[in-house]
């Protein structure tokens, strides 16, 4: 079965999130995926490092596999719900 065969696969951006179309999964996914970081390196006198402020420039991902059906081919990326909408009344 070809996985997203010759189109990489953007992850989802801010205010998106996966969504599988064959099972409706909205929550669970295996993703497989390239990143491009920038990180801040520290290393003690000791030569001990600490990785900071790491933050990703490009993701990509490889496959995405619904965790609930297996699909790896029907995964898409959609709007995430309720960012713009009012905001849920707290207790
Ligand atoms: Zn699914």
């Amino acid at each position: 079965m070809p996985e997203h065969p010759d189109q990489r696969f953007a992850l989802p951006a801010e205010g998106q999130r996966l969504r599988c179309a064959a099972c409706g999964n909205l929550t669970r996914f295996d993703v497989v995926s390239s990143r491009r970081t920038a990180a801040f390196w520290h290393y003690t006198v000791a030569g001990e490092l600490t990785v900071e402020d790491e933050r990703d420039l490009s993701a990509v991902a490889e496959t995405v596999r619904c965790r609930w059906c297996g699909s790896a081919t029907q995964v898409e990326v959609v709007p995430a719900f309720g960012r713009n909408g009012p905001e849920p009344a707290g207790p």
